[in-house]
Protein backbone atom coordinates (compact mmCIF):
# COMPACT_ATOMS: atom_id res chain seq x y z
CA UNK A 1 0.00 0.00 0.00
CA UNK A 2 1.08 3.49 -0.88
CA UNK A 3 1.60 5.77 2.01
CA UNK A 4 0.10 9.26 1.40
CA UNK A 5 2.25 11.22 2.82
CA UNK A 6 5.64 9.33 1.23
CA UNK A 7 7.67 10.89 -1.75
CA UNK A 8 9.10 7.78 -2.47
CA UNK A 9 5.63 6.18 -3.06
CA UNK A 10 4.21 9.10 -5.45
CA UNK A 11 7.20 8.79 -7.35
CA UNK A 12 6.77 5.05 -7.51
CA UNK A 13 2.92 5.25 -8.43
CA UNK A 14 3.84 8.21 -10.70
CA UNK A 15 1.63 10.84 -9.04
CA UNK A 16 4.69 12.75 -8.94
CA UNK A 17 6.80 12.96 -12.43
CA UNK A 18 10.06 11.35 -12.26
CA UNK A 19 12.34 10.07 -15.22
CA UNK A 20 12.55 6.83 -14.86
CA UNK A 21 15.88 5.01 -15.71
CA UNK A 22 14.29 1.25 -15.51
CA UNK A 23 11.53 -0.67 -13.91
CA UNK A 24 10.04 -4.24 -13.11
CA UNK A 25 7.32 -5.27 -11.89
CA UNK A 26 8.05 -4.54 -8.31
CA UNK A 27 10.73 -1.60 -8.41
CA UNK A 28 11.90 1.54 -10.25
CA UNK A 29 14.94 3.13 -10.37
CA UNK A 30 15.84 7.06 -10.88
CA UNK A 31 18.32 9.95 -10.25
CA UNK A 32 19.30 11.23 -7.28
CA UNK A 33 18.66 14.57 -6.90
CA UNK A 34 22.04 15.34 -5.16
CA UNK A 35 24.02 12.77 -7.02
CA UNK A 36 26.95 11.96 -5.36
CA UNK A 37 29.15 10.52 -8.22
CA UNK A 38 28.75 10.38 -11.41
CA UNK A 39 26.32 7.65 -11.44
CA UNK A 40 23.93 7.78 -8.81
CA UNK A 41 20.64 6.15 -8.85
CA UNK A 42 17.77 5.38 -6.03
CA UNK A 43 16.33 1.94 -6.51
CA UNK A 44 13.33 1.12 -4.59
CA UNK A 45 10.18 -1.05 -4.27
CA UNK A 46 6.91 -0.12 -5.72
CA UNK A 47 5.54 -1.17 -2.04
CA UNK A 48 6.07 1.03 0.35
CA UNK A 49 8.70 -0.30 3.52
CA UNK A 50 10.50 1.63 5.82
CA UNK A 51 13.79 0.55 5.08
CA UNK A 52 15.56 -2.78 3.50
CA UNK A 53 15.09 -4.77 6.96
CA UNK A 54 11.26 -4.15 5.97
CA UNK A 55 12.10 -4.88 2.68
CA UNK A 56 13.73 -8.21 3.76
CA UNK A 57 10.30 -9.51 4.50
CA UNK A 58 9.07 -9.94 1.25
CA UNK A 59 11.31 -12.11 -1.27
CA UNK A 60 9.29 -10.52 -4.33
CA UNK A 61 9.34 -7.48 -3.42
CA UNK A 62 13.23 -7.63 -2.09
CA UNK A 63 14.34 -9.38 -5.70
CA UNK A 64 12.69 -6.74 -7.32
CA UNK A 65 14.98 -4.29 -6.12
CA UNK A 66 18.46 -6.19 -6.24
CA UNK A 67 17.68 -7.53 -9.87
CA UNK A 68 16.83 -4.07 -10.72
CA UNK A 69 19.53 -2.41 -9.62
CA UNK A 70 21.79 -5.40 -11.40
CA UNK A 71 20.00 -4.00 -14.28
CA UNK A 72 20.49 -0.07 -13.55
CA UNK A 73 24.00 -1.21 -13.58
CA UNK A 74 24.49 -2.26 -16.48
CA UNK A 75 22.46 0.35 -18.44
CA UNK A 76 24.34 2.67 -16.78
CA UNK A 77 28.02 0.82 -17.67
CA UNK A 78 29.65 0.08 -14.52
CA UNK A 79 29.05 -3.45 -14.02
CA UNK A 80 32.59 -4.42 -14.94
CA UNK A 81 34.11 -1.54 -13.51
CA UNK A 82 32.22 -1.54 -10.26
CA UNK A 83 29.94 -0.05 -7.90
CA UNK A 84 28.57 0.24 -4.67
CA UNK A 85 24.97 -0.62 -3.26
CA UNK A 86 23.81 0.84 -0.28
CA UNK A 87 21.08 1.02 2.09
CA UNK A 88 20.90 3.24 4.37
CA UNK A 89 18.93 2.29 7.52
CA UNK A 90 18.18 4.38 10.26
CA UNK A 91 19.84 7.16 11.94
CA UNK A 92 23.27 6.22 12.31
CA UNK A 93 23.33 5.42 9.00
CA UNK A 94 21.69 8.76 8.25
CA UNK A 95 18.41 7.69 6.53
CA UNK A 96 16.42 10.80 5.59
CA UNK A 97 13.39 9.37 3.44
CA UNK A 98 11.94 6.24 5.10
CA UNK A 99 10.67 4.20 2.04
CA UNK A 100 13.01 1.92 1.71
CA UNK A 101 16.00 2.49 -1.19
CA UNK A 102 19.14 1.35 -2.85
CA UNK A 103 21.79 4.03 -3.18
CA UNK A 104 23.37 2.43 -6.67
CA UNK A 105 27.02 4.47 -6.66
CA UNK A 106 29.47 4.27 -9.17
CA UNK A 107 31.03 6.00 -11.91
CA UNK A 108 34.62 6.88 -9.75
CA UNK A 109 36.73 4.94 -7.25
CA UNK A 110 35.11 5.13 -4.18
CA UNK A 111 36.78 5.30 -0.96
CA UNK A 112 36.31 2.61 1.79
CA UNK A 113 35.76 2.59 4.79
CA UNK A 114 32.67 5.23 3.93
CA UNK A 115 32.30 8.39 5.86
P1 LIG B 1 18.98 8.58 2.50
O1 LIG B 1 19.70 9.72 3.15
O2 LIG B 1 17.61 8.39 3.11
O3 LIG B 1 19.75 7.31 2.41
O4 LIG B 1 18.79 9.00 0.98
C1 LIG B 1 17.75 9.78 0.49
C2 LIG B 1 18.17 10.22 -0.87
O5 LIG B 1 17.04 10.71 -1.54
C3 LIG B 1 19.21 11.34 -0.86
O6 LIG B 1 20.38 10.93 -1.55
C4 LIG B 1 18.50 12.50 -1.57
O7 LIG B 1 19.36 13.25 -2.39
C5 LIG B 1 17.42 11.78 -2.35
N1 LIG B 1 16.24 12.60 -2.58
C6 LIG B 1 15.56 13.29 -1.63
N2 LIG B 1 14.52 13.94 -2.20
C7 LIG B 1 14.55 13.62 -3.52
C8 LIG B 1 13.73 13.99 -4.63
O8 LIG B 1 12.76 14.74 -4.52
N3 LIG B 1 14.06 13.47 -5.85
C9 LIG B 1 15.12 12.63 -6.01
N4 LIG B 1 15.37 12.19 -7.25
N5 LIG B 1 15.93 12.27 -4.99
C10 LIG B 1 15.64 12.76 -3.76
ZN1 LIG C 1 6.59 5.03 0.50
Amino acid sequence: MAETSCLFCKFATGEIQVELIAQNDGAVAFADINPQASIHLLIIPKQHFENVGELATSAADLQAVMQLARQAAELSKISDTGYRLVFNTGADAGQTVFHAHGHLLGGRSLQWPPG
